[in-house]
């Protein structure tokens, strides 16, 4: 836009945001509901499919669902009252009250999608370029779109966050996690009976997994309905990184070999380790689960999260390990915060800064208090 970003008034205005997973559905959400007119560009098409995983329901997205896409907590999380670490044996070790809700991505993405009117959700677009001075994004089709104020939620691979700060990379850590999910109706009354109602861990030497309930396929949280899901992090040990992301179809990937993709002698070798290593309750959620998934273990930090009228927000900006069990609650954090402080603020200028300021420090705690957990808590190296 033509005028300058320290004299623009913050009201009603124009939004383009790049990407329309949970960072772009927040953002459009929170700032839609303050007046501002957001358009969000995906450039996936149709819907959004989850990773197949479960996510912790911090307060943070209850609060944001139960008031921008009318989600009672209860309809959509499941819950423990119980922290419980096993033996390998299978024995209790310890445990302590604690009270947790959980829920899946899906169900979450859902309800947010839902909430959202679909003519102003375009699939099928992506962003290849951001002016950061006049807010103009260009799509792949060469279309250009013209606003007010660019929001990059573009996650951890985002081309965007490459163009504004080409020094900023993911430090991958030595270790994976390895996840999946099994319905419980799968199980037997005794393993659904060792995890009901509890949060599960077991800590090995370099390796912790960890297992919780969470809402089923279609969203169900009844008792029955329900699935199991579980995240086991493991150190590479000597295992060589490229040969358990190259994919059945020989692509390499870097961070993720999603459900269905792993090469069958790097599964094999993990059920393998299941057997000998853990638990029985473990080893049978593990052993039981159709499709298991890796996904590499990195930090992401950038040095600040706004570049004139562009703002970075979600994974496009930082991503904490997910000990931390912070991603979701992070991205609703920052497109909540940067609705308030458009509220707040007169002026464009003065309402980024303040939110880059506090959001950057937030994302470098976080990714600090993941970076600690990784090395302190579970014992595994970096
Ligand atoms: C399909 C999907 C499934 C997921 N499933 C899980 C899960 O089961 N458990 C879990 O813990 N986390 C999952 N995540 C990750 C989780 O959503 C994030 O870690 C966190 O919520 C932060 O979200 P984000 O929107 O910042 O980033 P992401 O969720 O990574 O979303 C980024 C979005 O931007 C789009 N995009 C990227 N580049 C462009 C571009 N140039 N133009 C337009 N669009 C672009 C991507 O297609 C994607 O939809 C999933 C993410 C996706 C995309």
């Amino acid at each position: 836009m033509s005028r300058e970003r320290s004299k623009q008034p913050t009201e009603s205005l124009d939004v383009t945001v790049s990407g329309g997973s949970m960072g772009g559905l927040f953002t459009g959400l929170a700032l839609r509901s303050a007046g501002h007119d957001v358009t969000v560009h995906e450039q996936s098409t149709g819907r959004l499919r989850s990773r197949g995983a479960g996510i912790v329901a911090q307060r943070n997205v209850r609060r944001f669902l139960g008031r921008h896409a009318a989600a009672a907590p209860e309809e959509i999380t499941t819950a423990s009252s119980e922290r419980r670490y096993l033996t390998r044996d299978g024995d209790v070790e310890r445990s302590a009250a604690e009270s947790m809700a959980f829920t899946s991505w899906d169900a979450v993405y859902r309800r947010l999608r839902a909430a959202f009117p679909d003519d102003r959700y375009r699939t099928g677009e992506e962003v290849v370029a951001a002016d950061s001075e006049t807010a103009t994004a260009r799509l792949a089709d060469g279309t250009e779109l013209s606003a007010d104020l660019v929001v990059v939620a573009e996650g951890g691979q985002s081309s965007t966050r490459r163009d504004l700060f080409s020094d900023v990379d993911p430090e991958f850590a030595e270790y994976v996690a390895w996840r999946g999910v099994v319905s419980e109706s799968d199980l037997s009354a005794a393993v659904v009976d060792a995890f009901d109602d509890r949060f599960v861990f077991y800590q090995g030497s370099n390796h912790l997994i960890l297992a919780y309930f969470i809402p089923g396929d279609d969203g169900g949280t009844a008792p029955g309905t329900r699935r199991l899901n579980w995240v086991w992090y493991d150190s590479l040990e000597r295992r060589d990184r490229t040969a358990v992301f190259t994919d059945a179809g020989g692509t390499e990937r870097t961070v993720t070999v999603p459900p269905g993709r792993l090469r069958e002698s790097v599964l094999d070798r993990q059920l393998d380790r299941a057997e000998s290593e853990l638990p029985p309750v473990f080893t049978t959620l593990v052993t039981e689960t159709t499709d298991p998934f890796v996904q590499a273990i990195y930090d992401l930090t950038v040095p600040r999260m706004t570049v004139g009228r562009v703002c970075l927000l979600g994974d496009a900006a930082f991503v904490a390990r997910p000990h931390t069990a912070a991603g979701t609650a992070k991205a609703a954090g920052d497109a909540v915060e940067l609705r308030r402080e458009l509220d707040r603020r007169e002026t464009l200028g003065s309402a980024l800064s303040a939110w880059d300021d506090a959001r950057t420090e937030y994302g470098n705690r976080l990714v600090e208090r993941g970076r600690r957990m990784g090395r302190e808590r579970l014992g595994l190296g970096e």
